[in-house]
């Protein structure tokens, strides 16, 4: 692989030297006090960024707990769901695209699952949410950033319903949270999940969740998986320890991770994402193709990934065009599952420069030239600086 292989990929992103030289520390054992300090600097990062996710970065919770477990977000989503939810109890499954579905599988194994669903790529209507929760729904799911489709929901919306009938409000910011707006009370949230290969520019292999006060309350252990379980994880971690042997060099690349965010700072981090995905999404329009998903106004574009839908000279067959990409040094994704070959999808998580964002414009242009497909990359290239700049 050339070093300078840009990947653009919605996860896993590129790591910054000092995350990679921390991953290739000399071990050290779980139980050891630098091991303490490792996973403490990475709990007061992930406060931060959990909690201070705003255009000012005022503070957004009134109280909670950073955890970091081994394992990717799935495994961080499971642990929520199966913590707050008995087999007995129902759960509300917001579901608009492959994550969404994902949180309703997860939930299907642990509780009562009620579908509230949407097209892929359609955004979520409210209204049928609200006639979906009741007071008798102890949990609702929802993910925020949709990577399938590149759409942003209606979180806040959706907490207030559960809000309003008492319900544990779980939310998948998996690549939203470390590069996009998250306000957890604002929300409502009570268990906010995301990853370590994401927006937070770390390393694939443990998800991070954040355990309001109001959910702790509700998370008894007792019945929970027993290496998910979340009760133990809050208890190990007053001491910055894990109930089991933690993966000590991806939560060493962690630490140094979120240490690295907050000294861009949170307010100039979401700035920057907002400025780079406005620059993806007008370079693609200039090149004459279609934004991926329908909106209306209680959804928006994602601000950390793009996606585009494929020009009818590769739709259905983009095997070429994607070797074209990554012939040039350049790695982006596809659709997944029924949209495999519809679109394609481009990352703008972590600690991408405005060069990045140009370099994966022009390749994306130079290689739809190849396949055979007419864009103007020049144009593109420009409309892309006139964002980078403001
Ligand atoms: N949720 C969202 C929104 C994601 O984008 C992903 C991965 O891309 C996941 C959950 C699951 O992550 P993993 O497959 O790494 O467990």
């Amino acid at each position: 692989m050339r070093e300078d292989f840009l990947l653009l990929n919605p996860g896993p992103v590129p790591l910054s030297d000092d995350v990679r030289t921390a991953m290739s520390e000399p071990m050290v054992s779980h139980r050891s006090s630098e091991f303490e300090a490792v996973y403490e600097r990475a709990q007061d990062g992930l406060d931060y960024v959990f909690e201070r996710s705003t255009l000012d970065e005022a503070e957004t919770s009134a109280g909670g707990t950073s955890l970091v477990l081994n394992g990717t977000a799935t495994m961080g989503m499971e642990a929520a769901v199966a913590n707050l939810a008995d087999e007995d109890d129902e759960v509300v499954a917001v579901v608009n695209g492959k994550f969404g579905r994902r949180f309703a599988r997860i939930a299907d194994r642990h509780a009562d699952v009620t579908r509230v669903e949407f097209d892929w790529g359609s955004p979520v209507d409210v209204d049928a949410v609200a006639d979906a929760v009741s007071d008798d729904t102890a949990v609702v799911t929802m993910v925020h950033n949709e990577t399938s489709t590149g759409l942003l929901n209606p979180v806040e919306a959706v907490g207030e319903l559960a809000a309003e009938h008492d319900a544990r409000y779980v939310v998948d910011g998996v690549t939203s949270i470390g590069g996009d707006e998250f306000r957890i009370d604002d929300w409502y949230v009570d268990i906010a999940i995301t990853d370590g290969q994401k927006a937070l520019a770390g390393p694939p292999g443990v998800s991070a969740l954040y355990v309001s006060k109001r959910a702790e309350a509700h998370i008894e252990g007792e019945d929970a998986p027993f290496y998910e379980d979340l009760d133990w994880h809050l208890r190990k971690s007053e001491s910055h320890q894990t109930p089991f042997t933690s993966a000590v060099p991806l939560f060493r690349g962690l630490a140094v991770a979120v240490e690295d965010i907050r000294h861009e700072g949170m307010s100039e981090r979401i700035a920057r994402h907002r400025r780079q995905s406005a620059a993806f999404r007008a370079a693609f329009e200039a090149m004459g193709l279609d934004l991926f998903p329908d909106l209306n106004e209680h959804s928006t574009y994602s601000n950390t990934l793009t996606a585009v839908s494929l020009p009818n000279e590769v739709y259905g067959d983009p095997d070429e065009f994607m070797s074209e990409i990554s012939e040039r040094g350049v790695s982006i994704s596809g659709g997944q599952a029924h949209l495999g070959g519809q679109i394609f999808r481009v990352s703008n998580m972590g600690n991408l420069t405005s060069e990045h964002v140009l370099r994966g414009v022009r390749t994306i242009g130079e290689s739809f030239d190849a396949v055979g497909v007419d864009v103007d990359t020049e144009a593109a290239l420009d409309a892309a600086r006139d964002h980078l700049r403001q």
